[in-house]
């Protein structure tokens, strides 16, 4: 086949292209997804730096490639300070995603054909937490039986007396829980770690803390210390309300420390994504530095928002808790639309969100393209310096949307105009350049 250099060419402008202009599209819309952030223009240099193109297998130290004497240095920098955020006896940075680490868990702490307790998906699970029937991590990668945890959705928490009774009963069955996942992707409450971590040394199992949503709060000691309440290790993702670079971290303690690092390394990764993990470095230093403030304004910010949403007709769920204690609030819009027509709807107008299951889908075994709810998180949008008045603005918008059912289009130039007073991010040590600016460097 004959190679045409211009075919080749106009794709290459093209990708730069879309590049440039999901920039844009970012930059005028308010994004309420809950699981993504917006890092600093810091966390950005590191990972356009030439780190990102080195490997450094092993520890800092007893590396098995040459060239690694900067790279040692800030690994041992993100170690330490990982260590000063969470209180960690033990750190491993180089897990790169929260998943990944998660896996290093159930290798570290359960063998093929063991039993994990974990959270059903509507109940706020993750599918790395999942079973082999749904294409779950911890079934389909590490072979474990997966049980739900006994949840009172009332409250939407884990009913710690039902499950006991659950894990008893399993345990009667031969299937006596070596792994107890705790953590969600809906983590509106924090979890029962301690009565948990009770039933689990009752039965010999280890209580692991998926931290990827809270990590950021977690930091600035807003939402719950799961290393103090129990957990032998926490997992993470450092990009939602930890707004570092994508990339995963195990914290745990130093009796695990051996088996986690072996685990990891030579188990999970070859190259762990070295600029990531300078990203890292400088995102813990920021939350040490600065996410005491942030944490608190983030769960600030999600009550008003939820409140205003609850006010304006859209059932944002659990208003008898105060809604949330965390970055995240969960509506049932189903009473207006779906969750799906309501997310493309509000796309439209320039807030992006995503659609959810709630608990009640569990009962009515809805559909999960169309669920009844929508989750929202104020962790970006606080990262930008919003405050009450913007959630109280954010909810009257989405109320047009939602519940007056106004043309989208309509909205999006009031969207676009408030996101202009918002492009620099804040909780960090310098944000010269804007949040969403694009930067050329070819
Ligand atoms: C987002 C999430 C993860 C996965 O994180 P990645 O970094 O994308 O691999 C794991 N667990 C929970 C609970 C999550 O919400």
């Amino acid at each position: 086949m004959e190679v045409s250099l211009e075919l080749a060419r106009q794709k290459f402008h093209r990708v730069l292209e879309l590049l440039e202009s999901h920039h844009r599209f970012f930059r005028e819309s308010i994004s309420l997804v809950a699981s993504e952030n917006v890092p600093s223009p810091a966390v950005r240099e590191a990972l356009a730096s030439d780190f990102g193109n080195r490997y450094a297998e092993g520890w800092p130290g007893e590396r098995l490639y040459a060239g690694c004497r900067y790279i040692d240095e800030v690994e041992l920098l993100a170690i330490q300070l990982g260590k000063e955020v969470y209180e960690a006896e033990f750190v491993d940075v180089r897990p790169i995603s929260g998943v990944v680490a998660n896996m290093a868990a159930y290798t570290a702490f359960a063998q093929p054909g063991d039993t994990m307790m974990a959270l059903a998906i509507p109940h706020g699970g993750h599918i790395s937490h999942g079973k082999l029937k749904w294409g779950g991590t911890a079934g389909v990668v590490r072979g474990l039986e997966v049980e739900r945890y006994e949840f009172d959705e009332e409250n939407y928490e884990i009913d710690v007396d039902a499950t006991r009774r659950k894990v008893e009963r399993l345990s009667r069955e031969g299937k006596v829980p070596k792994l107890f996942m705790l953590g969600a992707s809906v983590f509106l409450f924090p979890h029962p770690v301690k009565e948990i971590k009770q039933i689990a040394d009752e039965y010999g199992g280890k209580v692991v803390y998926d931290a990827a949503h809270v990590a950021g709060l977690i930091a600035g000691k807003r939402f719950q210390d799961p290393l103090r309440e129990g957990a032998d290790a926490v997992t993470l993702s450092t990009h939602k309300t930890l707004a570092g670079p994508q990339h995963g971290m195990i914290l745990s303690w130093s009796r695990y420390e051996e088996e986690l690092k072996r685990v990891v390394f030579p188990g999970l990764v070859s190259n762990h994504h070295l600029h990531a993990v300078a990203g890292l470095a400088i995102a813990l230093a920021e939350a040490l530095a600065f996410y005491r403030e942030y944490a608190s304004r983030i769960v600030e910010n999600a009550k008003a928002l939820a409140q205003a949403l609850y006010e304006r007709g859209i059932k944002v769920l659990y208003e008898h808790r105060g809604f949330t204690e965390s970055h995240t609030l969960i509506a049932d819009v189903s009473e207006h639309m779906n969750g799906y027509e309501a997310e493309k709807r509000l796309e439209e107008a320039g807030i992006i969100l995503n659609r959810n299951l709630i608990p009640k889908d569990f009962r009515l075994k809805t559909d999960y393209r169309t669920p009844s709810g929508v989750r929202i998180g104020v962790q970006e949008v606080t990262r930008l310096g919003m405050g009450r008045g913007e959630m109280v603005e954010i909810a009257e918008l989405i109320s047009r949307v939602i519940v007056k059912r106004e043309e989208p289009g309509k909205v999006r130039e009031r969207v676009r105009e408030l996101k202009k007073g918002f492009q620099h991010v804040k909780y960090a040590f310098t944000s010269e350049t804007e949040a969403y600016q694009y930067i050329r460097i070819r």
